[in-house]
């Protein structure tokens, strides 16, 4: 992957690795795919990587919240967007206008979409979202007859097209956990009980990645992963499933510079230098997704080669050791803080296993200060978002 003549701090990312990883996710599930791109598409950037999901066969995109949808829609993607994370002020009207899947959790989300739609004056898409043990989003059990009384009447009279009945696991990933296969019977059973008053949606979904990955039996019409889209496994224990992480995170050599026997190195002065040794500052701190709970704990690729980093990570830089011969290392040479791994440099799981987090968090928390440089697709290109 080409690095160089990047702006400063990148996040670049592999569009082609995207694509593969899409099909992995078709081959193992068996399934379409439900390509969940929320977060910004995991820290990857929603809109390049939704173009390139659903051109390498995604059958829709996934959000959390409906803004996230609308960015999609405002940006051209005609493709169905479902979205399932609202709250008593989310603005139903728009997400009805863009023709935007919603999913609703309760009798009273439903009552706010049929409203909607008779506010827009048309007919919205709607999926079902049933709690079937995460307890968090989804129709409680307490609340099913109502909302199947709602849901009859507001298709009887056109206010809503169903189109989805989901649900989402809680141990997903421990593929063996009874509790995985009781979910997908009680979505089946609620599937069942819609049926029996002619009720049938268009697609019913479970599987998160690891599902998808691990649990074909539970691909239904559509499976629905995220973090697997990134290349990211969310099983490592079971292996990576030929998935290619998409990430690099890298950053600019700012300035090299040498300090003597006994100096002390960035906040607190937590490291000595022990001999006389060249550092390289980095311009990647907290702000940008750096945990500073790796203070002295970073390791970094410099020209294929490792550096230490040393000291606290500060909110917008950290130190590394080039030791007493500097390296090689000059001003303006690339520094990779995390990549596929593949040439043995430091990777997003190592920082999620040293900060006690799941790789989902490190990368999802790459701050809007680096920029995303896409490669890999049809056209290569720096798109700087404004946001740096
Ligand atoms: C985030 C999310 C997913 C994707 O989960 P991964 O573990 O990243 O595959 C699927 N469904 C819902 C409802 C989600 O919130």
């Amino acid at each position: 992957m080409r690095l160089m003549n990047s702006p400063d701090l990148t996040a670049t990312i592999d569009l082609a690795a995207i694509a593969h990883n899409v099909g992995v996710l078709r081959d193992t599930s068996g399934a379409d795919v439900l390509a969940v791109v929320k977060a910004d598409a995991y820290g990857h950037g929603a809109v390049p990587v939704a173009r390139t999901m659903l051109a390498a066969g995604a059958a829709g995109l996934g959000v959390a919240r409906l803004p996230e949808a609308l960015v999609l829609r405002e940006s051209g993607i005609d493709a169905p967007i479902t979205a399932w994370l609202h709250t008593g002020s989310t603005d139903f009207a728009a997400g009805v206008a863009a023709g935007i899947d919603i999913a609703v959790s309760s009798p009273r989300q439903l009552d706010a979409v049929v409203a909607a739609a008779r506010a827009v004056g048309t007919t919205a898409t709607v999926t079902i979202k049933v709690d079937t043990g995460l307890r968090r989003s989804g129709v409680a059990v307490e609340e099913w007859s109502d909302f199947v009384d709602v849901c009859a009447k507001a298709l009887a009279d056109n206010s809503i097209r169903l189109q989805g009945m989901m649900t989402h696991l809680a141990c997903g990933d421990e593929p063996s956990n009874p509790l995985n296969s009781a979910q997908a019977a009680e979505l089946d059973a609620a599937v069942a009980d819609l049926a029996r008053l002619g009720i049938t949606p268009q697609a019913v979904h479970i599987s998160n990645s690891p599902a998808a990955l691990s649990r074909r039996d539970l691909s239904r019409d559509i499976v629905r992963p995220g973090i697997a889209l990134y290349g990211r496994t969310p099983l490592p224990a079971i292996g990576d499933f030929g998935l290619i992480p998409a990430m690099t995170l890298s950053a600019e050599v700012a300035l090299v510079k040498k300090v003597r026997t006994g100096e002390g190195v960035s906040y607190g002065q937590t490291w000595i230098a022990q001999r006389d040794s060249m550092i390289a500052v980095i311009p990647a701190g907290y702000a940008d997704g750096v945990p500073r709970t790796l203070s002295g704990q970073l390791r970094v690729f410099i020209n294929g080669q490792p550096f230490a980093g040393v000291g606290r990570v500060c909110m917008d830089q950290f130190v590394v050791d080039l030791g007493p011969d500097g390296g090689g290392v000059v001003e303006g040479d690339r520094a990779v803080l995390f990549g596929t791994g593949a040439d043995g440099g430091p990777t997003a799981r190592e920082w999620a296993d040293a900060t006690g987090t799941i790789d989902y968090e490190i990368v999802s928390g790459i701050g809007t200060r680096v920029v995303r440089q896409y490669v890999g697709g049809a056209r290569s290109e720096v798109i700087d978002d404004g946001r740096a």
